[in-house]
């Protein structure tokens, strides 16, 4: 073949080619065969640079005869990369063939143009495809990356040798508080370096974005992994000034088998044990099981049930009598919600709490309250004269500046006297709080509607703290009426003596016995709620036995 032809049939296969060798090598054999090549090496020496922090130093066989070749090099070219780096191209010939002649280098040398110009184009290609595959701020995998990795790792058998996790800084928006949106970025770059020093061969860590990171590490390696995790030092600065910080992160683990088959899967699995971790059980970490998969799609499936639950009007309002301990009388009641949901009787210790956490719970009180306000309009129509009925508002309700409002409009909306409701709030867990729980006790006082604290004895308020409580009733906890523990009665006792010199009620719940029932009368407190008369009953139960006023019970 002429030289020219040679050459242009060379460019239209390199140009078809895409950083394939056998694509390089296929389309410089014929050249090869020409001019008696056994031997075609690229080394490439580039300094590193941001995009490539190890720089680059490799060196390939780009083409192979078979055959013996000579040790040194017949002919060698030297290009200059863009980034100030080397290329060298390196011809070997047969062993016995000699060297080449001038004219021979001379018709070589636009063939070995056009490799370095197409390696330029190979090495931009790998750069687009990793850049797509990296996180621009740590050079870590990003979520493509990573998944990518896993299917390699899937692919050859190797993925259940790890275990997967995802793990987010915790109070990471203290540090960009402090630090700022630049400085973050580098408390970020640092902590990713600091725990790319960790990892092993095989092991990986990937940035998805913001905080959030996930993980592939050897199984055995796993405690320590999450020991590591859990406080890694390194330091943001503020104008020159070095601060150390220590970012401890939350992880959810996902124990890699058989049944993993990429990384999406991973990064759902670990996710669920993550949010179990952070809101449900606080901890550090925590891993994935079935028993947690099945809560978070509980908790799923509620929340995406309330809006139709609201509609069908699933959420019924049952009613406790409150009796007193002399003539057995009703007294009142306390309003505990019960969902009809398909046939079955849901507790409320089943969506409460989750209601709670997604802040649901304030739209369900009231829509709870309103309910209670129908029945007792409706009781008042029919000339009963129902009992006052005490409600459960959950403490996320203060943060409503307009709470005591809101509740008077609805009290407004079916013209009921505030005599006829209560509102129980449980104990508050900080001082923080305890002001918001007191302001809010003021504001009902003036509105003449009266108020309780339920569970008392279980949480924060010191019985000093409660002289500052414009409370009228304290509804003493379960654990203090069922218990034989000495120091309980004691407590109990001063309770009941403390709420009597301040003026005020107390109510005793989870009364079972009769037996506990006695006991709480010649302690003075004068009334119960419990099982021992009533459980939660429907609204008709309860209003024939509203009606009759009163419980009889046989000595
Ligand atoms: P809570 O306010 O402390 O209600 C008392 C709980 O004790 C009720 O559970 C009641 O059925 C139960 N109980 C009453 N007497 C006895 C007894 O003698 N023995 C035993 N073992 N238990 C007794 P319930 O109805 O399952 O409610 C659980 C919690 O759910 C309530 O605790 C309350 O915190 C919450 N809750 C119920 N309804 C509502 C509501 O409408 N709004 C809000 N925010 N919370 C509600
Ligand atoms: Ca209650
Ligand atoms: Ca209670």
């Amino acid at each position: 073949m002429e030289k020219e032809q040679l050459l242009d049939k060379f460019i239209q296969e390199m140009t078809a080619t895409e950083d394939s060798m056998e694509g390089i090598a296929k389309a410089f054999a014929p050249v090869a065969e020409k001019y008696r090549i056994g031997i075609l090496k690229s080394r490439f020496v580039v300094a590193p640079t941001f995009s490539t922090r190890k720089g680059e130093n490799r060196e390939d066989v780009l083409f192979r005869a078979t055959g013996e070749v000579e040790t040194q090099p017949a002919y060698s070219i030297t290009f200059h990369t863009g980034e100030k780096g080397t290329a060298i191209f390196e011809l070997y010939r047969f062993s016995g063939e000699g060297t080449l002649s001038d004219d021979e280098k001379e018709s070589l040398t636009p063939f070995l143009n056009v490799l370095f110009v197409h390696f330029g184009r190979f090495r931009m290609i790998n750069a687009v495809k990793q850049m797509g595959m990296a996180d621009l701020l740590t050079g870590l995998p990003n979520t493509r990356g990573f998944m990518a990795y896993v299917q390699e790792l899937f692919r050859t058998g190797e993925l259940t040798q790890y275990n997967g996790f995802y793990f987010n800084l915790s109070h990471f928006s203290l540090v960009n508080k402090r630090f700022g949106v630049k400085e973050t970025d580098m408390i970020i770059y640092r902590y990713a370096e600091e725990l790319r020093t960790f990892l092993q061969d095989g092991e990986c860590i990937a940035r998805l974005g913001g905080d959030n990171f996930v993980a592939l590490m050897k199984k055995p390696r796993t405690y320590e992994f999450l020991e590591q995790i859990a406080a890694v030092r390194t330091y943001g600065t503020i104008g020159d000034q070095e601060y150390t910080v220590v970012v401890s992160a939350t992880a959810g683990v996902c124990e890699i088998d058989d049944s993993i088959k990429d990384g999406g899967h991973i990064i759902d699995d670990c996710a669920v044990a993550l949010h179990t971790a952070r809101h449900i059980e606080k901890k550090p970490f925590v891993f994935s099981s079935e028993q947690i998969k099945e809560r978070i799609y509980t908790e799923k499936k509620c929340v995406t049930d309330f809006d139709r639950a609201i509609k069908r009007r699933e959420f019924k309002a049952y009613y406790q009598p409150k009796v007193h301990t002399d003539n057995y009388a009703i007294v009142g009641a306390e309003a505990l919600v019960r969902w009809e949901r398909d046939g079955r009787m849901v507790s409320p210790a089943e969506f409460i709490p989750i209601y709670e956490r997604n802040g649901m719970i304030c739209q369900f009180d009231f829509y709870m309250f309103e309910q209670v306000c129908m029945d007792i309009r409706d009781w008042l129509d029919r000339g009963i004269e129902p009992v006052c009925i005490s409600m459960n508002f959950s403490r996320k309700n203060l943060s409503n500046p307009n709470l005591a409002d809101d509740i008077m409009k609805v009290l407004a909306k079916y013209e009921l006297d505030s005599k006829y409701i209560e509102i129980e709030l449980t104990e508050t867990v900080d001082d923080e709080e305890t002001e918001e729980v007191v302001s809010f006790m003021h504001e009902m006082k003036k509105r003449n509607v009266s108020m309780s604290i339920d569970d008392f004895g279980t949480g924060y308020s010191s019985l000093n703290l409660l002289r500052s409580f414009p409370v009228d009733v304290l509804k003493i906890d379960k654990s203090f009426i069922d218990t034989q523990e000495e120091t309980d009665r004691i407590v109990l006792s001063n309770i009941i003596n403390m709420a009597k010199q301040l003026n005020m009620r107390v109510v005793a719940e989870g009364v079972e016995t009769r037996g506990q029932m006695e006991y709480l009368r010649q302690m003075n407190c004068k009334v119960v709620q419990g099982y021992l008369f009533d459980r939660p009953i429907p609204h008709d139960d309860f209003e024939r036995k509203m009606v009759a006023r009163k419980y009889e019970i046989g000595e």
